[in-house]
């Protein structure tokens, strides 16, 4: 860090060291090398100073995501896949119902020629392998220290740190989650649609081996998904009408297992424990100005989507990866970083993915989600459909696993 008041000039500076701003400082790595790019990091959270080494206690209750098998395979071009995966928990079938209706989806591992569909990981475990991998990289660390202004100038963009620095990027990459201000202060709109509807989040323990199928199953009062971790636990995710989840945050254990348990049925056997419960408010946005001359948006910033399908970070990685191969080319071509020929060609790059997977999990929340008197016996069909109609259901399956675009 340097003395308060000079400017430190880089070429890219990465606001935000979440899962996806983690992700970017480790997928430069190659260029940081080939180029000699000077690249800083900033995280307004300090982290916790751990290393792989330490042993990994992983509670009950730590949130974890499904990462596709895409995902996967970009995790291991960054060489922390090895890492990653100690912790993972495969996904060998995923199995899509409605409650009380005929029809089921079953996407399964085998029979697609694939190890896994996906994988579960926690959070916490994600960030650890991801932060350490960029500890061996030769990166300005700025942590705990927040971004709390940042200006256009002709060459790129000018940030005020929290701790007292000045940083100045030629290309800044707002990887923030969206929810710092920063997005404001350059006067980048961002669309907004609520969905009305509130995730709860917790842990449940299950009395049958899940035998690593996660459930996807739509009932009338919204999706109820279960991803498996280790041993006879897994992650639900139910989702509740917006202002009805406060009810079931406030039950007693066994009265919420109870609830569940009617809810979701019993292809999972007896619902035996929950752990600490989490709300979140759902909204589908989407920034309207994912680049700028000298800047673009990542991850949650540029677009934040509705939990059902699993599909926020995945899609945050491809545009991780897609953003370096841009800037490789543009380096290539003798282009300045933040040149908006190169940012233009990775945002058509990313428009066209942010569309398929927003018109995908946003389909599945408006096509479940609604209550007219011949939709259930059409998406029972459909499901069913799903089934037996081979490509079709691959297509899905592809698309879940990340392969598809
Ligand atoms: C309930 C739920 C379940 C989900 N499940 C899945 C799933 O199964 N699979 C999947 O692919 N996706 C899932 N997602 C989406 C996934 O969680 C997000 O896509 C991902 O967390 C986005 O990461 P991010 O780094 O963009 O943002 P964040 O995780 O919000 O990180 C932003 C970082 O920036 C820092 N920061 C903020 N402001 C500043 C500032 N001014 N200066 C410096 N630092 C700053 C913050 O401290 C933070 O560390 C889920 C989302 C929800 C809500």
């Amino acid at each position: 860090m340097q003395a308060s008041g000079q400017t430190v000039t880089h070429d890219i500076v990465i606001v935000g060291g979440g899962l996806v701003g983690a992700s970017l400082g480790c997928a430069l790595a190659p260029l940081i090398e080939r180029y000699g790019w000077k690249v800083a990091i900033i995280e307004a959270a300090p982290l916790p100073a751990k290393s792989l080494d330490e042993a990994w206690q992983p509670s009950f209750d730590a949130r974890a995501s499904a990462i596709a098998e895409g995902s996967a395979q970009r995790f291991r071009q960054l060489g922390v896949w090895e890492a990653m995966q100690t912790e993972a928990t495969p996904i060998k079938r995923i199995h899509i119902s409605e409650r009380g209706r005929l029809g089921a989806t079953r996407l399964n591992a085998d029979e697609l020629g694939v190890d896994a569909l996906g994988h579960v990981i926690p959070n916490a475990w994600m960030g650890r392998v991801l932060h350490q991998r960029l500890n061996a990289l030769p990166l300005e660390w700025h942590c705990p220290a927040k971004v709390d202004n940042i200006t256009p100038t002709p060459q790129g963009h000018d940030l005020m740190l929290s701790d007292g620095s000045r940083l100045h990027g030629a290309l800044t990459v707002l990887a923030d989650g969206g929810r710092s201000g920063l997005k404001e202060q350059l006067g980048i709109g961002s669309r907004r649609e609520a969905y009305q509807q509130t995730a709860l989040i917790a842990h449940v323990g299950v009395s049958q081996p899940h035998q690593g199928v996660a459930y996807e199953r739509f009932t009338q009062a919204g999706p109820i998904a279960l991803l498996p971790l280790p041993g006879q636990t897994m992650e639900l995710i139910w989702t509740h009408s917006t202002g009805h989840e406060q009810a079931r945050l406030d039950l007693s254990d066994g009265d919420f297992l109870a609830q569940l348990q009617t809810a979701f049925g019993d292809r999972v056997g007896r619902f035996t424990r929950v752990g600490q419960r989490h709300s979140y408010p759902l909204t589908l946005i989407t920034a309207e100005e994912p680049v700028r001359p000298g800047l673009a948006v990542l991850g949650n910033a540029a677009h934040a989507l509705h939990p059902v399908a699993g599909q926020g970070f995945n899609l945050a990685l491809r545009g991780v990866m897609d953003l370096v191969e841009a800037l490789e080319k543009g380096e290539l071509a003798k282009r300045p970083l933040g040149d908006m020929t190169t940012l233009q060609a990775f945002e058509r790059q990313r428009a066209q993915d942010r569309a398929n997977v927003i018109r995908f999990s946003d389909g599945l929340i408006r096509l479940f989600g609604m209550n007219l008197p011949f939709l259930p016996h059409a998406r029972a069909a459909g499901l069913v459909g799903l089934n037996i109609i081979g490509p079709l259901r691959k297509g899905l399956a592809r698309r879940a696993m990340g392969l598809e675009r």
